[in-house]
């Protein structure tokens, strides 16, 4: 922008070697930043430098999920960022007091995006990736301005209504000439004791999601993967484990790797 007081933000740069994935999805509660931390674990494991922003405001949950409970120090103008299994951590909730509500508006939501973007010390990054809050909102917003080259990866259930928002929160791209990189189907069923699936939120939302984005941009947008339930899944969340590092056997870290290797 040639603006002398305008951050620089790295990532946004002509020749930046690091991806930027903007994770989306219509509604909250559908799995975004479990996927999020999942994919990011994944990443690191295979040897890649990876950071996250939590720009989810209203959830915060990156930090717990990937077991950075660390605030992050200041070293001169610098943030460094806490760092667990390897991935790189900065969010909303660790500038706040507590459990304190947020309640920031459009304008400082921006500027705190623009800091984590232009401030923090992520180094040489593979891979940034953005979990956004639910929805449409104002994030989305400032990111794509911010990172126009940043990627969207939208998140749904196999719910058709959960479908339905998910693909308003992927048009976006629409709006903000973002690269659709896929669509993600997460609680896509439950395995049962005799090997059986129970499909507890139906079926075929992201394909729908995947199809009707296809449609919209002219382009094929893959439905990169679907993820079963998986009670080790919200464990490992609890925990600080991504499921992708405590339990690779399992279907679900499957489903996620090979997601992430797909990126
Ligand atoms: P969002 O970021 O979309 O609000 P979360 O990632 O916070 O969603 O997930 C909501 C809750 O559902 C969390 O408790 C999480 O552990 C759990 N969860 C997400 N995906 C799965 C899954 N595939 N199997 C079991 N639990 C899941």
């Amino acid at each position: 922008r040639g603006d002398a007081d305008e951050p620089v933000i790295p990532f946004a740069q002509p020749g930046s070697l690091t991806r930027v994935f903007c994770v989306a999805s219509g509604k909250g509660g559908v799995g975004k930043s479990s996927v999020t931390v999942n994919l990011a674990a994944a990443m690191a494991r295979r040897g890649m430098k990876v950071g996250v922003v939590d720009a989810d405001i209203y959830g915060h949950s990156v930090p717990r999920m990937i077991g950075a409970a660390d605030r992050p120090t200041k070293i001169e103008n610098m943030i460094m960022p806490p760092q667990s299994h390897g991935v790189k951590v900065i969010s909303i909730g660790m500038f706040t007091d507590g459990n304190t509500p947020v309640v920031w508006r459009g304008p400082m939501l921006h500027r705190a995006l623009q800091q984590f973007l232009a401030d923090v010390f992520w180094g040489d990054l593979d891979v940034l990736l953005l979990d956004l809050p639910p929805g449409t909102g104002d994030v989305a917003i400032s990111t794509a301005q911010l990172v126009p080259n940043a990627e969207l990866l939208v998140v749904t259930t196999p719910q058709q209504a959960a479908a339905e928002v998910a693909e308003r929160a992927g048009s976006i791209s629409t709006q903000t000439r973002q690269r659709l990189a896929g669509v993600v189907e997460n609680m896509s069923w439950m395995e049962m004791p005799d090997g059986s699936r129970n499909e507890i939120f139906g079926s075929g939302g992201g394909q729908i999601v995947a199809d009707s984005l296809s449609r919209t941009v002219g382009t094929t947008v893959p439905l990169l993967g679907q993820i079963p339930l998986d009670v080790a899944l919200r464990e490992g969340g609890d925990a600080g484990t991504p499921i992708v590092l405590g339990k690779p056997e399992s279907a679900a870290a499957q489903a996620l790797d090979a997601i992430a290797e797909k990126l």
